[in-house]
């Protein structure tokens, strides 16, 4: 075991706070990272603030899952990567590599799927500890190759708001012709922006932020709709293929059903505390689907890297040093973020 530098919550009303927690020594199969940058994922402040209740948080935590650093040390039997490399780590972290989920690019379905953090860690017999660190230990087939033309700062959110977005885009076939929404415009949303315009659909964002407009079209969309304006919703009425919902609060989906057209799927993404109120009847007329989707498998995560290398797609970022982080977590929660907080983890270093 060694010592590493992290910020980690005591509790579900405490800050952040400066900690030093351990991490196992690599094993042959693991890989050392320094971390270079760490995305803020709204699921660290649900996490953190303990919100979810099916997941309760184990203290002390030690949120991130959007790492992007550099190889220090591999162990005897990594073959993939050397020290000096670049790599990325998103949500999860081990799976057993056997099971049909796992065969199938599923990994975060396995049943012994360990998510970066707040998870069971069998090296430690405690939980695992995310990227708000200086250096983390993964398993190398859980590390993902960033493009080399991309700023690191930017390419760190693609690891868990990137590829949230990218599977269920994927899954329902968006691309050209296909007219596709997605509602709130924070660090999922704006990557949904991003992705789906460079897949060639047309794109309308919801907004409660009528100041995001322009911000909107600059990302990718074609349209802007402010959702609390009910005259500008109806005029989009039965016309949409697919819309993507990453709002982290609860809300009512019913607008956004009546938006879709015969056949359309409404995927949910963004996880509230609380749960949606949903009327059949608002889906049974017109075949409607309602869905959600988690994350996405190793696989598919590095098809989305590559696919941002090829089109020079990364976040948009406000790089803060970590001892800004708990000013982030209640600017989040005002969804006053252009688009997502990447952490520069050199902060860390001088403390
Ligand atoms: P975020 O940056 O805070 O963005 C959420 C956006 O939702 C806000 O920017 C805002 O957009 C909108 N919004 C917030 N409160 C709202 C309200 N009361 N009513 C309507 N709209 C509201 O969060 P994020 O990091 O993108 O994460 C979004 C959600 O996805 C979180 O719940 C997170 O836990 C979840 N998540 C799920 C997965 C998965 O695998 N399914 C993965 C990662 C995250 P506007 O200002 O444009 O309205
Ligand atoms: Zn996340």
């Amino acid at each position: 075991m060694y010592r590493t530098k992290a910020y980690s919550v005591s509790s579900a009303t405490s800050p952040l706070a400066r900690t030093t927690i351990e991490r196992r020594d690599p094993t042959p199969h693991d890989i050392q990272i320094e971390i270079l940058f760490c995305g803020i994922c709204h699921s660290d402040l649900h996490q953190a603030r303990s919100e979810w209740s099916g997941m309760p948080t184990v203290y002390p935590c030690v949120p991130g899952h959007e790492i992007v650093g550099r190889v220090m040390k591999v162990g005897s039997a990594v073959a993939s990567f050397k020290p000096g490399d670049l790599v990325g780590v998103g949500c999860l972290v081990d799976a057993d590599g056997t099971c049909s989920e796992c065969r199938s690019h599923h990994e975060q379905f396995c049943a012994k799927a360990v998510y970066t953090y707040n998870s069971p860690d069998k090296h430690t017999g405690k939980v695992t500890y995310g990227g708000y660190s200086e250096s983390i230990v993964v398993d190398e087939r859980f590390a993902l190759r960033p493009p080399k033309n991309l700023d690191l700062a930017g390419v760190a959110p693609l690891l868990c708001a990137g590829i949230t977005t990218w599977s269920p885009l994927r899954r329902q076939g968006v691309g050209k012709g296909k007219k596709v929404g997605v509602v709130g415009l924070g660090g999922l949303g704006h990557m949904g922006v991003k992705l789906a315009h460079a897949l060639g659909a047309h794109v309308a964002v919801f907004t409660t932020s009528p100041a995001k407009k322009e911000d909107a079209l600059r990302l990718g969309a074609h349209e802007v709709v402010v959702s609390r304006n009910a005259n500008e919703m109806t005029k989009h009425a039965g016309s949409f293929d697919m819309i993507l919902d990453t709002v982290s609060a609860v809300h009512d989906l019913h607008p956004y059903l009546h938006a879709l057209k015969r056949d359309g799927n409404l995927t949910l993404v963004g996880a509230p505390d609380k749960p949606h109120a949903v009327s059949a009847l608002g889906l049974i007329f017109g075949n409607k689907s309602l869905s959600g989707s988690l994350i996405g498998g190793i696989q598919p995560t590095q098809e989305m890297l590559d696919f941002c290398g090829e089109h020079g797609i990364t976040a948009d970022v406000e790089v803060i040093p970590i001892q800004k982080v708990n000013e982030a977590y209640e600017r989040l929660l005002r969804s006053d973020v252009k688009y997502r907080f990447s952490i520069d983890m050199a902060s860390l270093k001088g403390e």
